[in-house]
């Protein structure tokens, strides 16, 4: 959809007009996609929203059907919604499988999932390779620069998830795993596209910067109260993270002021500390999680999180190996079967590394485990995501267990109940 820059060298003036079509490229996209979300609604009977193409609810009769010549006018504007709804997350149904009602829709799609980030610690683009650019230039910093980040699946921020879980009640409950160096930045992109109006709870893997320095923000999504007299949000983390933010946010873990001590506007947060063990099954706001320990180096110990029961969905984001006991929780071999979604770390094409699994360690992790479904994150500027999920969908089709990459945006619609 947007045009790429190749390896080759290029001059400044070439390159700027380059950027400059690009630019227009990018705006053109997004006003056909106005004007045919426009048209869709007021010609067809048709709607599109962020979930996709849906059937209206017959208010009047001339929005009970959908005819052959609806479809044949709408074609090459359902083409254009259909991409912008990928280049956003949207959903794979829309088109391809035929029109939904909305009653059928929430029944299959009442939780999802939100891939606030997918890219390394530095993320993608990485600063160096466009303020020192190598002979060729890096093509996916480069790349990751064209266009805006909604639409750029090379644009990539620390590796945090939100689940948007439909409780039984049939209330939403907004849980978010990490907020790492780019939380503003996830929020202020990823919350109003997905319409997510505020935080229940935090999940946090561990004390990296990419995991938690965004903590000092998270006032930004909390009430205003001249007096911080508001709901402290729970915040779920091992006790070595627990030390670590003593250290590191002591402000925002204590609860009463000193004598004289002035109150200071800071994000209000209910710390619980969990086990790391497979075992110690905790509530995140009506959510059942399992805590998955795993190596992050040798050295140290992070947390992946397994949640979901019509749908199990694991989520480990920072690992060099996984023992035993957890493999035990999330493979097809263990005593629960298969998890239907695996997010799972790989933070270079070419490896090893000693701290994180890199894309043959993922690849034998996930023919290992055999979840239903795999996405990888947490990857850096060798990932190309055109190339590389080409790449990965001849393996899928090889092994027999979706494997993709993951992108900022990316949203997957699961049940959770
Ligand atoms: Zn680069
Ligand atoms: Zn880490």
């Amino acid at each position: 959809m947007v045009p790429r820059l190749t390896n080759s060298v290029r001059g400044p003036a070439l390159a700027l007009e380059q950027h400059e079509q690009q630019q227009q490229n990018v705006l053109r996209t997004l006003l056909i996609d106005r004007v045919c979300a426009r048209r869709l609604g007021g010609e067809t009977g048709l709607r599109v929203n962020r979930v996709g193409l849906r059937r209206r609810k017959p208010r009047a009769s001339s929005e009970e059907e959908i005819t052959e010549a609806d479809l044949s006018v709408c074609q090459p504007e359902l083409g254009r919604v259909e991409e912008m709804e990928e280049s956003t997350g949207g959903s794979r149904n829309m088109v391809a499988n035929g029109f939904k009602d909305e009653e059928e829709e929430d029944e299959e799609l009442s939780s999802e999932l939100i891939f606030l980030g997918s890219g390394s610690s530095t993320g993608v683009p990485s600063p160096l390779c466009l303020l020192r650019p190598a002979d060729p230039p890096c093509h996916v910093c480069h790349s990751a620069m064209e266009g805006p980040p909604e639409i750029n699946k090379n644009y990539r921020c620390n590796p945090s998830l939100l689940i948007n879980y439909k409780h039984e009640d049939g209330s939403r409950r907004y849980i978010q795993i990490d907020a790492g160096k780019n939380f503003k930045e996830q929020v202020l992109r990823w919350f109003l596209i997905h319409k997510v109006p505020r935080l229940d709870a935090l999940l946090l893997t561990h004390e990296h910067a990419d995991a938690m320095l965004g903590l000092d923000d998270i006032r930004g999504v909390q009430n205003y109260n001249s007096m911080n007299d508001i709901a402290a949000m729970p915040v779920f983390v091992s006790q070595h993270t627990m030390d670590s933010v003593n250290a590191k946010f002591p402000y925002l873990v204590e609860k009463t002021l000193k004598e004289g001590q002035e109150v200071r506007r800071v994000a209000q947060l209910d710390w619980r500390v969990i086990d790391t063990s497979c075992s110690a099954l905790f509530d995140a706001v009506g959510l059942e999680i399992t805590p998955l320990p795993v190596m992050h180096g040798e050295d140290y110990l992070s947390l992946g999180f397994l949640f979901g029961k019509k749908h199990r969905v694991a989520y480990i984001s920072d690992v060099s190996r996984i023992p035993e006991t957890t493999e035990q929780v999330i493979s097809a071999a263990g005593d629960l079967g298969p998890v239907d979604i695996l997010i799972l770390d790989s933070l270079y094409k070419s490896g090893p590394h000693n701290t994180h699994f890199c894309y043959e360690d993922s690849l034998a992790a996930v023919k290992r485990l055999r979840p239903r479904r795999a996405f990888f994150v947490g990857m850096t500027h060798e990932f190309e995501h055109e190339r590389d999920n080409a790449e990965l969908a001849e393996w899928s089709q090889r092994e027999g267990i979706e494997v993709q990459l993951a992108y900022d945006g990316m949203r997957i619609p699961v049940c959770l109940g």
